[in-house]
């Protein structure tokens, strides 16, 4: 939908072609308006759909090839290394911190977000890669270290994108 207000503005511009009379002066009075647009998108997750339908349903998915035996998190519906289909498979929702980042600057889409925040790298148990999100409720920043067992938490919404249903979470070792 946009909102529209308008205005007749007069824009004098020289003739390029020379000293003659302007040929347009006659169209010199334009409208310039404001617009205000909000637009709704269907965006498809594609053949990533399950991951974040079972986010919904506090599973944790991931993939695993049939060639290779190899478990891909964030899922991957082909193999990286030898180009197979892979199948879904659940995983405990808990794994290992391999490394983080601490942020002290939010972008626009993570405004909500107060800084700093931790982005951890997991490597979760059953898997072969690393699934980076969000760290929540660690305490203190120099609690978080490498081999830190951490575990899959989950909310009910409503967020902006269903990646937001998950985040990790401290877990008992
Ligand atoms: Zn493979």
């Amino acid at each position: 939908m946009a909102t529209v207000t308008g205005k007749l503005k007069h824009l004098p511009a020289p003739d390029p072609l020379g000293p003659n009379p302007d040929p347009w002066a006659d169209f010199r009075e334009i409208e310039v308006l404001g617009l205000e647009w909000t637009q709704h998108y269907k965006h498809s997750l594609g053949k990533y759909s399950r991951f974040f339908l079972e986010l919904e349903n506090r599973r944790f998915f991931a993939t695993r090839c049939p060639k290779c035996q190899k478990v891909w998190t964030p899922p991957r519906p082909v193999c990286p290394d030898d180009l197979t289909i892979t199948g879904w498979v659940e995983l405990s929702g808990r794994g290992q911190v391999v490394s983080f980042s601490v942020l002290h600057y939010a972008p626009a889409m993570l405004s909500f977000l107060k800084t700093p925040y931790v982005l951890a790298y997991v490597k979760m148990e059953g898997a072969d890669t690393l699934f980076a999100h969000l760290l929540q409720n660690f305490g203190d920043l120099s609690q978080i270290r490498h081999g830190m067992p951490v575990r899959v938490v989950y909310n009910n919404g409503p967020v902006d994108h269903p990646i937001m249903l998950m985040a990790f979470e401290p877990a008992d070792s």
